[in-house]
């Protein structure tokens, strides 16, 4: 499957990880939008938040514990994060594999444009 993120779990691509379990692969984004822009994907492929269903939809939870694990580690939970996940054309989805994007390091600004 020509998938750039299986790409980055099998390692065929390189990234700069920054946590890695059994499930996941978390990795700095090539194009950060924030001085922490941090991208966590599961091992598994998934397209979507729209593939997510009773059966896989754990992998969210343990997602979002990674992450806060990660912010602690990369220095930016005391002055707070951001955890997004761009679904489909609209919601801004490039890549067609599950991902959340975890933002920190500056004043993120709410709303997002
Ligand atoms: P999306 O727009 O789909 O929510 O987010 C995809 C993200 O993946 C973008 O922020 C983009 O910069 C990042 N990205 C795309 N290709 C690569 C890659 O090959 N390596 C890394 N590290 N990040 C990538
Ligand atoms: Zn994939």
């Amino acid at each position: 499957m020509d998938c750039i993120f299986c790409k980055i779990v099998e390692g065929t691509v390189p990234s700069n990880k920054v946590y890695e379990d059994e499930k996941i692969v978390a990795f700095k984004d090539i194009n950060p939008e924030a001085p922490v822009h941090i991208v966590i994907i599961p091992k598994e492929h998934i397209e979507s938040v729209k593939e997510l269903d009773d059966n896989n939809a754990q992998i969210v939870s343990h997602i979002i514990l990674a992450a806060k694990k990660i912010a602690k580690d990369l220095g930016i939970s005391e002055s707070g994060f951001r955890i997004v996940n761009n679904c489909g054309k609209d919601g801004g989805q490039t890549v067609p594999h599950l991902h959340f994007h975890l933002l920190g390091g500056r004043d993120m600004q709410w709303p997002p444009g």
